[in-house]
């Protein structure tokens, strides 16, 4: 079993309690790897050294194109790195090899090489001001300490999402990936030191919500940016308080997809699987909640539930895997306790339903129900998991308003052959992101975040460094 420290200040270390904790691999249930479990000893250490090298010369004096290229550097390390990463989160977070490859690890080279691009580009601006002789000019400050609070259901392209940024604009920062899945960001914290980030830049706290929680609540951070779910999100901003950090949060989503009469079935019924199963469902921005025009939707369901019941489910770094498992025991009886109540509430099972017990691990078959009404728990729940709801309307503003009755507002699909009917639904539904007659990708330069509970603010593009910089307007009396 292989074990992994803390990193603080440069150096790698066991938590000062000496704690670990086990990290377990999905497909069999076996615990594959031993990591220190953070405490507040480690929180406060790791602190002070992300507070001393904000302005340590060997980070403050690199000019930008300096901490251009160390970024550059790290994308190219994951890349030379991309096939040891990709296998590393398969078995630490189950998701087949293909999705760990193709998603993951090139996602996370990307986005360090889409935010280097960004530190030769941070400029400020001058405003008109109405005084005489006077000039006024803003600046982009790095906010100053960042905690990276990530999730478990992609765990270094999440990483990645937060550490770029936060560099690019010089910040430095104390990263606490999930305690179910930390292996891969303890790789990457690796490789950024070796692209040359110097000590003390980039801290990483493995442990769980304890960690988490102190370093939320400590004086000595100034902003947290998290990536998890909108329960935890609400912990967060309450703890945060205390010093008015700036918090940025990425939270939970129900993502409602929309078929119009008139849309391409076969590709609404393939872009529908894709969207919804990617990672066993696992995803943020996965569509879950299928407003399907009533004309179409017991074939919709139909069809559904034949492809996703074709799919090959099996332990992610087998080839032919489409369908890897789910993170943990416990997630698997939250995804299993909320089908259950699907059934008891009365909606149509079309295909899956229950654990896949042939199986070792936590895999789930992949679950069609049809005729969901709208206070149904699988309708107004996120359950993180293979599980479709196809939901039949009768009037596009009808699909509106209940796409829109929602907390949540993360993203969203239209599925259409009319651009007019495209562009007044992406309109009028409340998500960060409507997709339209697609799947739901990410890509660092286009904006993510949500509407509602869904979060606070955007990543990606330059919501990002909104997110990672704090503006300063200089005045000057020019006589
Ligand atoms: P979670 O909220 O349970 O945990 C996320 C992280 O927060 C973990 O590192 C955990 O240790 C830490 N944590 C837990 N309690 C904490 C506390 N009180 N203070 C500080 N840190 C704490 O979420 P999860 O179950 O790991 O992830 C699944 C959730 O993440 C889903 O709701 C999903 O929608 C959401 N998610 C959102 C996005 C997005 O971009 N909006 C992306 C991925 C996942």
């Amino acid at each position: 079993m292989s074990t992994s420290t803390l990193f603080i200040d440069g150096s790698w270390q066991p938590a000062a309690s000496g704690a670990e904790f086990e990290t377990t691999d999905p497909a069999t249930g076996q615990p594959h790897a031993r990591c220190a479990d953070a405490g507040p000893l480690d929180v406060d250490n790791a602190v002070a050294a992300a507070r001393a090298a904000l302005t340590d010369p060997a980070w403050a004096g690199l000019v930008p194109a300096e901490r251009a290229r160390m970024l550059w550097r790290v994308g190219d390390l994951i890349d030379e790195h991309a096939e040891e990463l990709a296998q590393l989160e398969t078995l630490d977070q189950g998701q087949p090899i293909g999705i760990s490859r193709m998603v993951s690890v090139r996602a996370a080279a990307e986005h360090f090489r889409y935010y280097a691009g960004w530190v030769t580009k941070l400029y400020g601006e001058t405003a008109p001001v109405s005084f005489p002789n006077v000039l006024q000019y803003t600046k982009r400050e790095p906010v100053g300490v960042c905690a990276l609070i990530t999730p478990w259901n992609f765990p270094l392209m999440i990483a990645s999402w937060k550490i770029a940024p936060a560099l690019t604009c010089g910040n430095t920062v104390v990263v606490k990936p999930a305690e179910q899945t930390p292996m891969t960001t303890v790789r990457l914290v690796e490789l950024c030191r070796r692209a040359g980030v110097p000590a003390g830049v980039v801290n990483l706290l493995t442990g769980g919500p304890e960690a988490g929680r102190a370093l939320v609540e400590h004086p000595g951070v100034d902003k947290v940016s998290f990536t998890g779910s909108t329960e935890t999100g609400r912990a967060i901003v309450q703890v945060s308080a205390g010093n008015l950090k700036r918090v940025s949060l990425e939270l939970g989503g129900k993502a409602p997809s929309i078929v119009l009469p008139d849309a391409d079935l076969d590709a609404a019924v393939a872009g529908c699987l894709q969207g919804s199963l990617l990672n066993s469902g696992q995803v943020c921005a996965a569509y879950t909640r299928f407003l399907v025009h009533r004309s179409l939707a017991d074939e919709f369901a139909e069809r559904c539930a034949k492809g996703a019941a074709q799919m090959r489910l099996g332990p992610g770094n087998a080839p032919e895997t489409e369908l890897g498992p789910l993170v943990t025991a416990d997630h698997l009886a939250h995804v299993d306790a909320l089908v259950r109540s699907g059934l008891q509430e009365g909606a149509n099972l079309v295909t899956g339903g229950s654990p896949a017990a042939d199986l070792p691990g936590y895999f789930y078959q992949p679950t069609v129900f049809s005729g969901v009404l709208d206070d149904m728990r699988i309708a107004r729940e996120e359950i993180f998991g293979p599980v479709l709801a196809v939901m039949p309307y009768d009037e596009e503003d009808e699909a509106v308003a209940r796409a829109n009755d929602t907390e949540y507002g993360l993203a969203a699909a239209v599925w259409t052959r009319d651009v007019s009917a495209a562009h007044r639904v992406a309109g009028a539904v409340r998500a960060g992101t409507v997709f339209v007659n697609m799947p739901n990708p990410v890509d660092a330069s286009a904006p993510w975040g949500g509407y509602g509970a869904s979060g606070w603010g955007r990543e990606m593009g330059s919501g990002a460094i909104e997110l990672y910089t704090e503006v300063k307007s200089v005045w000057t009396s020019l006589g």
